[in-house]
């Protein structure tokens, strides 16, 4: 596979326009055109550079292959890269702008027992150009121009644990953060992580101010290891205190999700253990009810549950809230469209979650606290993905 041109950042394009003995002005042209979207044909540049760069270079990374749309405007894409993998995103719609989730690897090897994106391990991490190319490419199907984006916030939060792929991602972030391309502000940005603890200190010296999202989902090392394997490499002590970190160097505020699992973490018990764990603490935390893999055994818990959870939390100090789900009638657990498609089944699955009006996801979609992005202004709950 050629290398990609969207992961390059804005001086490498200029270092190739310069290598190709053309104009500065050519580079800004090239990454105002990729921004946009556009393949090299596309771009009104010299016949010479479109040829040089098209022998080195792979310039449409990922093609939109399906788009499905919920009845509240929410958009479930299945993209295909150029080798012919396939990863999936969303698109949430809300009134102060659109949220786009976005995949760092295809499958991922963390093992989490509630998502479906692990089900097939690891096939390979996304290049910084073709995480990118998943926002160029439903900005441009969207309608998105240069001063007005149709994609205005991002998630790191579909397939793949982004920390996994630290050097792409980082890259991937420095360059949409770029004003000479995507131009969108770290503070619209949130990444979660299933709480990789030397990757979390590394990042807070990165100067990348983003909200930091941590997978949690339990309140003891034991049993969060009993649906994170994760667990047994970092304690929940180091992730807190890789948190704090992170708040130390970066002002930001962080969160946590913890997905309501019927029977697993969901009692009185664990509701008052978690405020103690986080009493005090510069934090956030996004209840979801589990959105069930229909490969799996774990099931979310009832609604009157999860609202005296959230009331239980709340009353101890914490600031918590509930999400409700958006783009539920084309639900199905993160992974599960990818994987009917590599199934070669047809339509988006409809996990048992998704029929029943569940909430989403595999848990690591958040929304951030109150201050912290776009996304607190309107007070709405992210979407299945
Ligand atoms: S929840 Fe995230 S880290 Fe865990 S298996 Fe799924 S994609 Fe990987």
């Amino acid at each position: 596979m050629k290398a990609v041109l969207q992961d390059k950042t804005y001086e490498e394009l200029a270092a190739l326009v310069a290598q190709a003995g053309e104009k500065p002005f050519r580079a800004k042209q090239l990454a105002e055109g990729l921004t946009q979207g556009k393949r090299i044909s596309e771009i009104p540049v010299p016949a010479a550079l479109r040829a040089a760069l098209l022998e080195q270079f792979e310039d449409e990374p990922v093609r939109i292959e399906r788009v499905f749309t919920a009845k509240d405007g929410t958009k479930k894409f299945l993209f295909a890269l150029a080798d012919g993998n396939l990863i999936e995103g969303v698109l949430m719609k809300y009134k102060y702008g659109n949220t786009q989730c976005v995949s760092t690897q295809v499958g991922c090897r963390m093992g989490c027992k509630f998502c479906a994106s692990t089900l097939g391990g690891l096939v390979r991490n996304l290049s910084a150009g073709e995480i990118l190319g998943q926002i160029l490419a439903v900005n441009r199907a969207e309608g998105g121009v240069k001063d007005r984006r149709a994609v205005t916030n991002l998630v790191l939060m579909g397939s793949g644990e982004p920390f996994d792929n630290y050097d792409q991602v980082v890259r991937f972030l420095r360059n949409v953060t770029d004003s000479r391309g995507m131009g969108i502000s770290a503070r619209n940005i949130s990444l979660s992580t299933c709480g990789l603890v030397p990757q979390m200190r590394a990042f807070a010296q990165e100067g990348i101010p983003l909200n930091l999202t941590v997978s949690l989902h339990a309140v003891t090392d034991r049993e969060r290891a009993r649906t994170m394997p994760v667990a047994r490499a970092y304690s929940i002590r180091e992730i807190l205190d890789a948190c704090a970190f992170y708040f130390e160097k970066t002002g930001r505020r962080y969160i946590f999700e913890y997905s309501l699992i019927a029977g697993e973490n969901c009692d009185p018990a664990h509701a008052e253990a978690l405020a103690e764990l986080l009493r005090g603490r510069p934090c956030h935390v996004n209840l979801i009810r589990l959105n069930e893999v229909r490969e799996r055994s774990l099931r979310a818990t009832g609604e009157r549950e999860a609202q005296a959870f959230l009331k239980a939390l709340t009353a101890r100090g914490i600031s918590a809230t509930l999400r409700r789900s958006m783009g539920s009638d084309i639900g199905g657990a993160c992974g599960q469209l990818r994987a009917s498609y590599v199934n070669g089944e047809e339509e988006p699955p409809m996990s048992q979650g998704s029929r029943k009006r569940t909430e989403s996801c595999c848990g690591k979609r958040s929304r951030a606290p109150k201050g912290e992005t776009a996304n607190e202004e309107s007070g709405e709950e992210e979407a299945q993905r």
